[in-house]
């Protein structure tokens, strides 16, 4: 028996413990193996196809001040931009109706502009166009989740970031651990399907504290994992921090594949920031959704959370008709539904 057979294991079981979760993330010695691992147990799980969702950041304004990202309140050096409700609803009728992107993801900073009542009639106006959508605008109350639910709403992404409590809120001032997990638990009794994930490389991060965030995304049983790497933002207070863990992301993403054998994983914009074909190399080692951004003009531009953000000039149809050319060329093929995770 070859040291590594608990891979196999584990793809036919999805159980690992700590100590196996340590031993795969710590250096390159099962890399190979296990993401050619991960990409058979993708197959099996949820197939060939890959889910293209248009991604709409509509405002770079938050009232939050984390201290990786560049949209932090304290960013001064940032222009700020709100999209109106109209160029949300215009924007995501064309990544419908010209580009058929079959789900919509609205993103944005912490903006109170985008009161419940606001936002309720966006997604109804989106939803006439036959689309899900997923939200992944922040912190927000029970009931809040649950006007959004209301008005047609079908995901909502929130990454837990990291599970080391210390940590997080070393880097998240004035926020709590507890309750972004409340809201994690919240989404899940309101019938979402819900997303979370962390970054990856975070100063002061370690192989063990990224190793519980793995167990810690099973046990909650989310349905979407978001992991990417943390690239350090020049106009933050991390900007001379390392980050910029490419294989470290690849790998771990891979071992929640094994963990969550049949959940969404993008392959994260973050990757193809780091690497010319990040997203197509996370294809390959368990992701199986790409999350094309569909903001057009000058916005796009503005809404940077960390430099050198990939894709910044790639329109919508260009995404479509390049991203269908290579997934074609790694033996895959789009997805032509909405991509739910089926239970
Ligand atoms: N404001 C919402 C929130 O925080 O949940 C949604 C938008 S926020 C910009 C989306 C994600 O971007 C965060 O959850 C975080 O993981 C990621 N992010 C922020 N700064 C980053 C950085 N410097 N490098 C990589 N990812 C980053
Ligand atoms: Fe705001 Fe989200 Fe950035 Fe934190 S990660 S500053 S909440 S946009």
């Amino acid at each position: 028996m070859s040291d590594s057979n608990f891979l196999q294991c584990a793809a036919d079981t999805h159980v690992l413990s700590k100590e196996q979760i340590i031993a795969l993330l710590r250096d390159d010695k099962y890399e190979k193996e296990l993401f050619s691992t991960a990409d058979e147990v993708r197959r099996k799980f949820v197939g060939d196809e890959v889910h293209l969702r248009g991604l709409i950041e509509f405002s770079n304004i938050c009232k939050n001040n984390c201290l990786y990202c560049g949209l932090r309140r304290d960013n001064l050096k940032i222009k700020r931009y709100r999209m109106s409700p109209e160029e949300i609803v215009g924007l995501a009728s064309r990544a419908a109706h010209d580009y058929g992107f079959k789900t919509i993801v609205m993103q944005s900073g912490e903006d109170l502009w985008f009161t419940p009542e606001r936002l309720k009639e966006i997604i109804s106006e989106i939803k006439k166009f036959d689309v899900a959508i997923t939200l992944s605008i922040g912190e927000k109350t029970f009931e809040e989740y649950a006007t959004y639910k209301e008005a047609g709403a079908d995901r909502y992404l929130i990454r837990i970031e990291t599970t080391d409590k210390d940590l997080y809120h070393r880097l998240d001032p004035d926020m709590s651990w507890e309750a972004r997990k409340q809201c994690l638990v919240n989404l899940g009794k309101l019938g979402y399907e819900v997303g979370s994930g962390i970054m990856v490389g975070l100063p002061g991060q370690t192989m063990e504290s990224i190793a519980d965030d793995l167990i810690f995304l099973k046990e909650m049983n989310i349905d979407m994992a978001g992991i990417g790497p943390f690239i350090p933002h020049p106009d933050t207070p991390l900007k001379n921090e390392k980050g910029r863990a490419f294989n470290l992301s690849l790998r771990t993403m891979a071992v929640m594949r094994l963990l969550l054998p049949d959940i969404n994983i993008p392959a994260t914009t973050a990757m193809e920031t780091l690497h010319p074909d990040g997203r197509i190399i996370a294809l390959q080692c368990g992701a199986n959704v790409i999350m094309p951004n569909v903001t057009e003009g000058e916005y796009r531009q503005l809404y940077q959370l960390y430099p050198g953000k990939a894709a910044l000039n790639e329109t919508p149809l260009y995404s479509k008709t390049n991203f269908g050319m290579r997934i074609e060329a790694i033996g895959r093929k789009i997805g032509t539904g909405y991509g739910s995770r089926k239970k």
